[in-house]
């Protein structure tokens, strides 16, 4: 199976009709969160765009071109991504000397722009002659996670595809494929859905701590243990210096929660942390405070965005915690 047909079957079958059908258009707009298999379906078109059997519209994976493509040698397959911190319009310049280069050639070209909210306006700019008046044989993919990041003239030009989020079967078997270790599977893949970051995470030593911590930190709380409220200050404020950290030591003490809540529902298979679910029939608890404590944390997630500080709503939690009844 191809990662395309795992991750993304129904887009697939979209494609595979819009190829034979002759109805491939010019531009699109791929918009999903990392991991969901964007520039892979925007690679696997381009095979089928240059593949020598492909009546089927897909791929045949045998021929010179497509075996050209997965050695990475396709010359007519160009991908720009961003140089630092944006892609600049020399970048798009020389895309577009390739566009009509090709148009003289009338050889097929597909152009990959990878996180193209990334352009400078200049470069964007620069991008909209193209898709005013694409070539024949010409196909453009822009990618991105957030589309109203791209500007609205350039976005009215593009088909958009939205890319739905992974199925947890299939993220859990691209994670265990990536080596990731099976203990982490579970919360990794809750986290995100994109490996590279996932396997980052699991070599990452701050990562292995701050579970450690949150699970002690956790356990205090189901127990009304009052050294909790001391645990904020002593072991997870030295720990959590930005807030994208203060929102993952929440995120892992949710899934905690909400083990425990699928748990008391008989919905075992439900939980991210399989290896826990001993230690969570140990610890018993009423449905009622899980659900409470859940909608706690999830204040206190939203306050966080709001730029509350940290100590105050970790505090906080532990005081509403000790009060459920
Ligand atoms: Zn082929």
């Amino acid at each position: 199976m191809t990662e395309v047909e795992k991750k993304q079957p129904e887009l697939e079958r979209l494609f595979t009709n819009a190829i034979t059908g002759k109805r491939l258009g010019h531009a699109y707009l791929f918009e999903g969160a990392r991991g969901t298999g964007k520039r892979a379906l925007a690679e696997w078109i381009a095979q089928a765009v240059f593949c020598e059997n492909g009546e089927t519209g897909k791929p045949c994976g045998q021929c010179r071109n497509c075996r050209r493509l997965n050695e990475g040698n396709q010359l007519d397959l160009i991908s720009v991504e961003p140089d630092g911190q944006s892609i600049k319009v020399d970048q798009i310049r020389q895309l577009k000397a390739e566009f009509s280069k090709s148009a003289v050639e009338g050889s097929k070209k597909v152009y990959i722009i990878e996180q193209a909210e990334k352009m400078t306006i200049s470069a964007a700019n620069s991008l909209l002659t193209f898709l005013e008046e694409p070539g024949i044989d010409t196909y453009l993919f822009l990618l991105t996670t957030v589309k109203e990041n791209i500007l609205p003239t350039i976005r009215s030009r593009c088909q958009i595809i939205h890319f739905q989020p992974l199925k947890p079967k299939v993220m859990a078997e691209a994670f265990r494929e990536a080596g990731i270790s099976e203990q982490n599977i579970g919360v990794l893949s809750a986290l995100t859905n994109d490996y590279e970051e996932a396997k980052r995470l699991e070599e990452d030593e701050w990562f292995q701590e701050i579970k450690g911590k949150v699970w002690t930190w956790f356990n205090q709380m189901v127990n009304r243990n009052p050294l909790a409220f001391i645990t904020v200050q002593t072991d997870l404020m030295p720990v959590l210096k930005e807030r994208a950290q203060v929102t993952m030591c929440l995120d892992l003490l949710l899934f905690h929660y909400r083990d425990m809540l699928y748990i008391s529902f008989g919905h075992e298979q439900a939980a991210v942390h399989q290896h826990l679910i001993k230690a969570y029939h140990a610890l018993q608890s009423e449905s009622r405070y899980l659900t409470q404590q859940i909608e706690n944390i999830l204040d206190g997630k939203k306050a966080i965005q709001a730029n509350v500080q940290a100590q105050g709503i970790l505090e906080s939690l532990v005081i509403k915690n000790q009060t459920i009844k």
